[in-house]
């Protein structure tokens, strides 16, 4: 079996293209260099060795970039100048030998990988040189008539370099071969018309001054490859420090950002887990108010060291949140392992002694924590943060030195919680009353098919709570929106409904400035998304509007149909939900309005039939 999967991987598309690369490169180098090596004169072999000399050296003395520190080497403008000076044939025998001394030398590399770069090596030169002399270029001295062919040579074993390598991520990994192309002008045509440059000076300086001309190239380039070293060595220090906290060793707070926002698009893009921690010492304050700041300065250093050396070896980012705050962000880690992984290391810390923890509450060192898992619904990195310090604000409530995951607080505390939250909410929405009362009674009415959907929908208690809650609040952006607008009886104009839809972006706003109200963000600024994409203010389609999100858009849009609206006829039930029908798939996610519909169809006849009860118990009575 094993040997199958062997067998199998080894004829998998990209090992089969690298296949066809070799071939196709040995048979340009078989039918350009025509075993000239056999032909050479004494002379032409110390030409053919000083021209290795110093591809050799351009192969070693290479040029570092930032930001990755991708090594580039010029030993292109060897190849070129001798296409120029020589033609085809000898760049051909300098090439084939550098490769084997190159392969000889760094036999850690596959030898597959060698054969591939030289065959595409050899497709280039062999382009390259065909389109030179097809634009009319002759072998000798640098020729001012040459200019153009010299130019298309170079265009020419660019775009082969290019297209041979975007067709093997292509056929390998399935990436775009516009954008690797794309990708591979923008950071190597800098390079590329170096190269070019650097292969006509060449030209010259080995044609009028022989062998003096070329070691005089030779030694500008190790110079300036040395001098590249020494900038991306330096840009390696800037880097780091930019990116690292002093006083904990750990990465800083921006790093977090960056590696939370590649983190999060890799695990959405690979469907991976993703899980993150925010720790916080307990009573901090205490042990500042009594040892001084010096002192806890170095709590934090020593705990910065600790958290260093339980990460070391795995995948996990420790960065400084900011104060007496951390993160791990922890790819990879499903919560309940991400929960045990952070759990050992509260009671490892607990059992670690640091001069003065007596004076803590808990006797030791400890922190609480919050976890929360990156769920694909989440479409901003602050979402995450948010959800791990609503876990971390809980484990402080149950007395610290506590770890709490995400969503899984007790029930009845959330359904006190949640009376409370609504109450809060209500109170915002009065202000509805004087500005804008259709807004306030069809936040109410939104709320209330909320709750009802809730149950048809089986959410667990803490989506309930951010659903209904969001569905209340989703409006509330519309107190921004000036009074004449918000009433107006007439046709709005282009510039007024602008301004109405702006009311998501301020709703995020004011909601941003409340910590209870952060997680109720996406109803917010997302309820007028539409399934198709079609919606704002992102113009996000399908699942990457979260589902809960799609659901509150129906909700909101049903209730404006059947509610009485200036310039619009009021639907009936079934009218809306006829209308409801025929935007499914387009406006709306079209499973969730089925769900919708079946509840509406539900609590329809459940009026008819207790209209109808009420109807049979009046009537004996009366008689
Ligand atoms: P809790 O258990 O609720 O987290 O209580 P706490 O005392 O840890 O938290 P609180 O937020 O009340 O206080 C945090 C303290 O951390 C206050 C601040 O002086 C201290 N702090 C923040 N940054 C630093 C720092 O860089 N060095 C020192 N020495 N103290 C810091
Ligand atoms: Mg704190
Ligand atoms: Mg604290």
């Amino acid at each position: 079996m094993s040997k199958f999967h062997t067998l199998v991987r080894r004829f998998e598309p990209g090992n089969l293209y690298l296949a066809v690369l070799c071939v196709a490169g040995l048979a340009a180098f078989i039918h350009t260099n025509q075993w000239s090596y056999f032909r050479y004169s004494t002379s032409d072999w110390v030409l053919v060795y000083t021209m290795l000399g110093a591809a050799l050296m351009m192969e070693y003395f290479t040029f570092q970039l930032p930001p990755e520190g991708n090594t580039q080497s010029m030993d292109s403008s060897i190849y070129l100048a001798c296409i120029f000076i020589y033609g085809s044939e000898l760049s051909l025998s300098v090439l084939l030998l550098s490769s084997i001394i190159v392969a000889v030398y760094n036999r850690k590399i596959n030898v597959w990988r060698h054969m591939a770069n030289f065959s595409v090596y050899c497709l280039m030169i062999f382009v390259s040189s065909y389109v030179y002399i097809w634009a009319g270029g002759i072998a000798g001295p640098l020729d001012n008539e040459n200019l153009l062919p010299y130019f298309l040579a170079l265009t020419a074993y660019c775009v082969t370099n290019a297209i041979a390598i975007g067709l093997y991520y292509f056929i390998r990994f399935r990436y775009s071969l516009y954008d690797s192309l794309r990708g591979f002008f923008a950071e190597s045509l800098l390079v590329y018309l170096c190269t070019l440059i650097l292969s006509l000076i060449l030209t010259v300086l080995i044609v009028h001054n022989g062998i003096l001309g070329l070691l005089l190239f030779l030694g500008i380039t190790i110079l300036l490859s040395h001098a590249f070293k020494q900038l991306f060595d330096m840009y390696r220090k800037i880097e780091e420090k930019a990116n690292m906290d002093r006083r904990t060793g750990l990465f800083n707070h921006s790093y977090f950002e960056n590696i939370l926002e590649v983190e999060m698009h890799k695990a959405k893009a690979e469907g991976t887990p993703l899980t993150l921690a925010l720790i916080d010492i307990d009573d901090f304050k205490k042990y500042n108010d009594h040892f001084g700041h010096l002192k806890g300065d170095q709590l934090l250093g020593f705990l910065g060291e600790r958290l260093k050396q339980e990460s070391e070896g795995s995948e996990v980012t420790v960065s400084r949140y900011g104060g007496e705050e951390f993160t791990l962000l922890m790819p990879g880690m499903e919560l309940e392992e991400a929960y045990r992984y952070i759990d050992r290391i509260r009671k490892k810390l607990n059992d670690t002694y640091f001069d003065g923890v007596e004076i803590f509450p808990h006797g030791c060192l400890s922190f609480s924590a919050g976890v929360a898992p990156y769920q694909i619904d989440l479409y901003d990195k602050s979402q995450l943060v948010d959800q791990a310090d609503k876990a971390l604000y809980y484990a402080k409530k149950q007395g610290k030195n506590v770890v709490h995951a995400y969503g899984s607080h007790n029930s009845i505390e959330q359904e006190i919680n949640l009376g409370q939250e609504i109450h809060d909410i209500e109170q915002q929405l009065n202000l509805f009353i004087y500005k804008d009362i259709g807004t306030f009674k069809h936040s109410k009415r939104v709320f209330k098919y909320a709750m009802d959907m809730s149950e048809v929908l089986q959410l667990q208690p803490q989506e309930k709570r951010t659903f209904v809650l969001g569905a209340l609040i989703h409006d509330i952006g519309k107190l921004e929106l000036p009074w004449n607008v918000l009433n107006k009886k007439e046709k709005l104009t282009d510039e007024e409904w602008e301004l109405i839809k702006s009311h998501v972006t301020w709703g995020k706003r004011i909601a941003s400035t409340n910590e209870n109200f952060k997680e109720l963000i996406p109803y917010i600024e997302l309820h007028h998304e539409r399934y198709d994409g079609k919606g704002y203010p992102y113009g996000f389609r399908g699942s990457e509007i979260p589902r809960l999100c799609r659901m509150l858009t129906i909700i909101d849009s049903f209730d404006a149909m059947t509610t009485e609206r200036p310039y619009q006829q009021t639907k009936s039930v079934e009218q809306a939900i006829t209308e409801l029908r025929a935007c499914a798939g387009t406006q709306f996610d079209p499973e969730l309005t089925e769900l919708f519909i079946r509840y509406i169809q539900d609590l329809h006849h459940m009026h008819v039939s207790s209209k109808e009860e009420n109807d049979e118990l009046v009537s004996p009575m009366l008689d």
